[in-house]
């Protein structure tokens, strides 16, 4: 009577060197980020990009967007995401939501 797996992946990867195995998993494909429109809002005297409905999580997010006087498109980039959930990808890339509300609220980023 056969106990032993006919496949198990643990032990089929376990023949290969780990040198061999880092360079399979550096070239798998990444996952596409996705985009997370985001709106600006300004508490006090500094500017924050709020996400109403992450793309990832559904939640609401904030990230920094400089101070007052600052151009917050500088920080439209890609941002480890705020999620609470740790599966999937690892963050998401920041867009301007309204850009006209954006250049209503920080003259400066003309
Ligand atoms: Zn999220």
């Amino acid at each position: 009577m056969l106990h032993f797996p006919f496949f198990n992946p643990r032990l089929a990867l376990a023949r290969y060197p780990v040198s061999l195995l880092r360079r399979i998993r550096n070239e798998l494909p990444e996952l596409p980020i996705p985009q997370a429109p985001a709106l600006l809002e300004r508490w006090e005297n500094e500017l924050k990009w709020v996400i109403p409905r992450c793309p990832l999580c559904r939640k609401r997010h904030v990230h920094a967007a400089g101070l007052v006087g600052e151009d917050p498109r500088k920080l439209l980039t890609h941002k480890v995401k705020h999620c609470a959930n740790l599966d999937g990808p690892s963050g998401y890339i920041l867009i301007d939501a309204d850009p006209q509300r954006t250049l209503r609220m920080a003259p400066e980023a003309r």
